[in-house]
């Protein structure tokens, strides 16, 4: 009896994919409402605790813009650093994502502030006016 095993990479790049179409759906709409022609640069931030693997994004970008106002558009990619607020002492710090503590004080006992999220920050369209960043 052999063991079938998930591939684990394909399943990653459809979670990527999905992140990516919504994102897109988001780009397109911005977009149109611009009335643009195209869009040559999208400039996204992701969270490092958001789950989004920068690389994968860029891999799953073209096949997931193709037929798209977006299509052959660059994508630009900030990684945001984790934020957490001190429940003792109110601090907020920017952490390691892998050790949520105050570094005001050292508690532990911390509220995520930021870093677990996907932010459209801006896009790049051309349109009859011309270039714009909006
Ligand atoms: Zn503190």
């Amino acid at each position: 009896m052999g063991n079938v095993r998930p591939d684990v990479g394909a399943i990653k790049l459809m979670h990527e994919l999905s992140v990516c179409q919504s994102m897109l759906r988001q780009v397109n709409e911005i977009a149109r409402q611009h009335n643009a022609w195209h869009v040559s640069r999208v400039q996204v931030g992701i969270g490092v605790l958001s789950g989004v693997e920068p690389d994968l994004l860029k891999q799953v970008f073209p096949v997931a813009s193709a037929g798209t106002l977006a299509e052959g558009a660059q994508l630009s990619i900030e990684t945001l650093p984790v934020c957490v607020r001190c429940e003792s002492c109110g601090v907020e710090s920017v952490v390691e994502a892998n050790k949520l503590v105050c570094s005001a004080c050292g508690d532990w006992h911390t509220q995520l502030v930021s870093g677990n999220e996907m932010l459209l920050d801006s896009i790049e369209i051309e349109s009859g006016r011309g270039h714009a960043r909006v």
